[in-house]
Formats: structure tokens, C-alpha cells, sequence
């Protein structure tokens, strides 16, 4: 069985592993360094990303993810998650860093407050399967994309909600609460 890790800091983690397990594959909670070594692939969940940075700090994880960024473990990073994987983040919170690894901007909550939170059908041209519905919870728009990413997902209006590069996936809402396997899927293809 693959072992994929869950980023277990803050955020939806059980959903995600709900998900991997319904893949086959076999979820791992990683809060440790020694946790990261262990598995083969790594989701960054929905939360709260100047939390989740803040506490990948305290628990020395920045470094170490980091280190797998650059060494091409294929990571999924949905919402909170999509903003700790890119390289710029706009609307940051004092001092919040991201991991890096996706060649975009990122803006934080910018369609609105938690009240604002929607449903969407999505263009994902290059996703087999048919169309994609997902779920915004307070999430980020990716503003622009860098010559080294590539879109996943857009909203109808043309706005880019999801972009990969290499083995990393960012994704600006929640498949994990709408069931949605196929975002994971690719993940573990780039195993
Ligand atoms: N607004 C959150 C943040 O900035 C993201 C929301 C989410 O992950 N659902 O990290």
C-alpha cells in the first residue's frame, strides 16, 4: 500500500483521509519530521494557513517539507494547503510564509467571508472524467501563473482555482468534502 501523509498540524485531515483510504491508499498522520520521512507522498489540508505555518515552524516541519518539495514528493495542497505551496501569497497575514514549490501568486480569501462560501462547476479540460464540482470555503484565487505551472481548474469566469507543477497540486477548494478522488488520483500517479 502507498502511504500518503496527511499534514495533521490544523485543518480537515480526516476528510483527506477518508478519501485516500476509499484510493486504497494507506493515510498517515505527519506532524514529525520522522513522520515525512516515512511516506511516500504528502497532503497539505484546508484550514488555516498562517496556522498551519505558524506550527509547521514550532514543530520543525518547514524545513524538512521543504526538503521534499525539492526533491519531488508529489504533494496535494487544497485551499490552505494551495496558499502553503505557492511561492507568493498575497493578503498574508503578518510574517505568514508558505512552503513555495508552485510557481503563482496566491491570494488569500478572496471571495469574500465564510458566509460567502459556494458551490461550482469547474472547467478542468485536462482532468479525465467530466466535470469537476467543488466546494469554496473562504478559499484563494491563484492571481497569476508562473511559466513552470500550469492550470488544472478554472470557474467559469476565467478565474484559476487549480494549477499543478511537476508532482505538486494546488487546489483552491475542497475536494475532500465533495468526494471528489480524482485531484488525489493524480497525486499518486506521480508516484
Ligand atoms: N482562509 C484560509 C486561509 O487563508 C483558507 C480556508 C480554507 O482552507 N478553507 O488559510
Amino acid at each position: 500500500k502507498t502511504r500518503v501523509g496527511v499534514l495533521a498540524l490544523q485543518g480537515d485531515v480526516r476528510e483527506h483521509e477518508r478519501l485516500l483510504s476509499r484510493l486504497g491508499a494507506d493515510p498517515v498522520r505527519v506532524r514529525r519530521p520522522s513522520e515525512l520521512a516515512a511516506v511516500d507522498a504528502l497532503v497539505i489540508p484546508g484550514g488555516e494557513s498562517s496556522v498551519i505555518d505558524k506550527l509547521s515552524r514550532t514543530f520543525g516541519m518547514r524545513e524538512p517539507i521543504r526538503a521534499a518539495i525539492r526533491d519531488g514528493m508529489p504533494m496535494l495542497g487544497t485551499c490552505a494547503g494551495l496558499i502553503m505551496l505557492a511561492d507568493e501569497v498575497v493578503d498574508a497575514i503578518d510574517g505568514q510564509q508558505s512552503f513555495g514549490g508552485l510557481d503563482a501568486v496566491v491570494r488569500r480569501n478572496a471571495f469574500g467571508r465564510q458566509v460567502d462560501s459556494f458551490e461550482a462547476e469547474l472547467r478542468t479540460p485536462t482532468l479525465p472524467g467530466g466535470p469537476v464540482r467543488a466546494a469554496f470555503i473562504r478559499g484563494p484565487v491563484i492571481e497569476s501563473v508562473g511559466a513552470r505551472a500550469s492550470v488544472l481548474a478554472a470557474l467559469d469566469d476565467g478565474r484559476i482555482v487549480g494549477i499543478e507543477q511537476g508532482a505538486l497540486i494546488g487546489l483552491s477548494f475542497h475536494p475532500e468534502i465533495s468526494g471528489e478522488a480524482r485531484f488525489h488520483e493524480r497525486m499518486l500517479q506521480a508516484l
